[in-house]
């Protein structure tokens, strides 16, 4: 499932490579990916003009020049590939738009996925996206920012981490080597963590997530361009590598269940 160093890859180069293009045709082919019929959809939508692509957490914010924005989360995965003219397409798509210069992309999701239009004024009202938190490459994450989100919370470090409208973006891979580097039980309360383990958290979120974005995210999870990700298996500290020794101490890593989600923790360095 990509989370946000895949998302930020796609979005990035999606910002530069369709930034100032005009929407010249939408073609849908299942219309429970829509928030609105298509009729409506290709009304809002065409002739219009895009301005940016952001990413927010697990989502695609395609910023449109009339104050909308086309909102993109890849469900469980999938594919958001740009094409040019005589290109050939994948084979199975279901969402493509094609712009005035007879590029364009299509979306071929995997299992489910959302292609939303929503006018900037309905955003914060928008259900999947309005209450998102704070995306971890955003600037305005700050330590300072971490800290005033931590404070006084009861709940477990692991669930707020995946908790969406805490922080968007970290999802159950790289949660695993974030608390590892941060040495840091998936248990572990809140309101136990030192003034030191949170700033020590806080570098690990930036670094566990920019090094999977520097090498283009996973490597099973395909760019704009169709490119594969050169995060690769080995490249987990802890993630997934049950009975391996620990980078740290060479103690065996464990799997181990934390609520309905699985962890993988070194035992020695990261007690509870
Ligand atoms: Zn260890």
């Amino acid at each position: 499932m990509p989370e946000l160093p895949e998302i930020t890859v796609v979005a990035r180069q999606m910002n530069e490579e369709i930034t100032g293009k005009r929407i010249e045709t939408i073609e849908a082919k299942q219309p429970k990916n829509l928030n609105m019929p298509i009729s409506e959809f290709i009304r809002i939508a065409k002739g219009k003009t895009v301005e940016s692509v952001v990413s927010r957490g697990k989502w695609i914010f395609i910023r449109l020049t009339n104050e909308h924005y086309m909102l993109v989360n890849r469900g469980m995965n999938a594919d958001i590939l740009y094409f040019t003219p005589n290109q050939r397409l994948p084979s199975k798509y279901q969402f493509k738009l094609t712009f005035h210069d007879k590029t364009g992309f299509t979306i071929q999701f995997q299992w489910f996925g959302y292609i939303h239009l929503v006018a900037e004024e309905k955003l914060a009202e928008h259900k999947l996206t309005g209450k998102l938190g704070i995306s971890p490459t955003n600037r305005t994450f700050t330590l300072e920012h971490f800290e005033k989100l931590l404070a006084n919370k009861k709940a477990r470090i692991k669930n707020f981490l995946l908790n969406q409208k805490n922080i968007a973006g970290i999802g159950n891979v790289y949660i695993q080597d974030i608390l590892f580097r941060a040495k840091l039980h998936p248990n572990r309360k809140i309101s136990t963590l030192s003034e030191r383990e949170v700033s020590d958290l806080y570098n690990a979120i930036l670094s566990t997530l920019n090094h999977s974005i520097q090498l283009g995210g996973l490597a099973y999870e395909k760019d704009f361009y169709g490119q594969k990700g050169e995060f690769a298996g080995s490249e987990f500290l802890v993630g997934y590598k049950t009975g391996a020794p620990c980078p740290n101490c060479n103690t065996k890593i464990e799997k181990i269940k934390t609520g309905s989600t699985s962890s993988y923790i070194c035992p020695k360095c990261q007690p509870l």
